[in-house]
């Protein structure tokens, strides 16, 4: 391995000009300390550093890449779309492909609103949800994070927990005063809500996996306690799948554990790499979206050309191709292999998985919310990550994070991967 002096050097330059010399603080390696790894360019499951070193990738930009980098069929779509223009600001035929693709495999989603990033699909969908329901309240659980929106910048998850702040300066109180924050997996804490506020409970909003606190699995109770309560009361379930969504099953979470929500916010994958968002759901709550409805929402790149011809291509390869069953039997064998060195190291541990996500959590105990993540011993994990990238292992640069494995990835790399954990782990045991 190269040393990683171009990337030291670039960091210096962009922290000039730049907060912290990244665009998202969950690049910063805050968590772990050091320099971010400047990256040249990706291809399939493999990232080239601008020093010249190769690393194995379990980031895939933070979820998009299921397929790998650079994907034939995503790339040769992008040039093709790239040959007609590139935003029109106006309908294109193209939008409806994708946004049939997207309620053919959604279960909840009847009608579906193109956005152009995560955060802008869960602040749109808690603004329809409120028209809708006539309600001001919404509830969100600890450690769930739901992109950058001010009314849901509470106690939330990844970037917030490793930089130590629950929550964030320049989110007014007012913006907050109408979020409740529960306990993720509490069924109890959850109808003592219901009990106490359910009638003006606008919606509920979860990752019905969590993938930013670290990968935590919502227990069956949970998830129809959830269905159950918000039918009961009126009030929109909302799944945010901008990270499970097309990861943890084509249709999602939802159609992995059999629950439907009313309505569901999706990104990462939706776009293949490129910035998009959607949020859809049952057409009654739909039809509030303007122009149909009152509910204002629009976007000048909204449904962006290229965008659109990224996502289609994604999910039509996703849809012909099904790896769905090859991922999982994959980051089962990666996630007994790194249990299994970790436990010959002496370390506590748990691991947990659903699908291609997974986290090695430092903690001797099953994390099933946030109360027991922040038990995370991130010292620990620091040693593990630094030792993997010096290996060539680039995986989330913090332990409040989900490892992604994508379809490019090969047995051979999973294989090497647990050899290289397996000497890294005795190290720090
Ligand atoms: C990444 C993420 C978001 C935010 O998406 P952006 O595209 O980064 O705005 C929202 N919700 C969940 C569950 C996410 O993982």
């Amino acid at each position: 391995m190269n040393a990683r002096t171009k990337s030291q050097s670039a960091f210096d330059r962009a922290k000039q000009v730049i907060p912290g010399g990244v665009n998202s603080p969950a690049r910063a390696f805050g968590g772990v300390g050091g320099t971010p790894v400047f990256i040249a360019r990706g291809e399939r499951q493999f990232l080239y550093d601008i020093d010249g070193n190769r690393y194995l990738d379990y980031v895939g930009s933070w979820g998009p890449h299921i397929l790998g980098h650079r994907h034939p069929k995503v790339i040769t779509a992008i040039q093709e779309a790239l040959e007609t223009g590139t935003s029109f600001g106006a309908p294109t035929e193209q939008e409806s492909v994708l946004a049939e693709l997207i309620v053919d495999a959604v279960p909840s989603i009847e009608k579906v609103r193109m956005v152009n990033s995560g955060t802008e699909a869960t602040m749109s969908a808690i603004r329809v949800a409120r028209g809708f329901t006539g309600r001001d309240l919404i509830v969100k659980f600890a450690g769930c994070y739901h992109g950058h929106v001010d009314s849901l910048l509470v106690q939330a998850g990844s970037g917030a927990l490793t930089l130590g702040t629950p929550s964030s300066p320049g989110v007014p109180e007012g913006c907050t005063k109408d979020t409740l924050v529960l306990s993720y997996n509490k069924v109890e804490e959850l109808q003592g809500a219901f009990r106490q506020h359910g009638d003006k409970i606008a919606c509920v909003i979860l990752e019905p996996v969590v993938g930013n606190m670290g990968v935590v699995v919502p227990t069956e109770a949970f998830l129809q306690a959830l269905r159950s309560l918000c039918t009961e009361h009126g009030s929109v379930l909302i799944f945010d799948e901008v990270m499970t969504g097309f990861r943890v099953a084509f249709g999602g979470a939802q159609e992995r554990f059999g629950v439907t929500p009313d309505m569901t916010t999706l990104g990462k994958i939706v776009g293949g790499g490129l910035p998009v968002g959607a949020y859809g759901g049952r057409q009654d709550i739909m039809d509030k979206v303007s122009p149909v409805g009152p509910v204002y929402q629009a976007g000048t790149l909204s449904g962006n050309p290229l965008a659109t011809a990224s996502g289609i291509a994604t999910l039509q390869t996703l849809k012909d191709e099904n790896p769905y069953p090859q991922l999982e039997e994959l980051s089962r064998k990666l996630c007994a292999g790194l249990s299994d060195a970790a436990q010959q190291a002496g370390l506590d541990h748990t691991v947990a998985q659903v699908g291609s996500m997974f986290t090695l959590f430092f903690n001797p105990d099953p994390v099933t919310s946030y109360a027991v993540s922040a038990k995370n011993n991130t010292e620990r994990f620091s040693r593990y990550f630094h030792g993997m990238l010096n290996r060539g292992y680039y995986l989330p640069c913090s332990q409040f994070e989900a490892n992604f494995l994508s379809a490019a990835h090969t047995d051979e790399d999973v294989q090497a991967t647990i050899e290289a954990a397996r000497e890294v782990l005795s190290e720090i045991g």
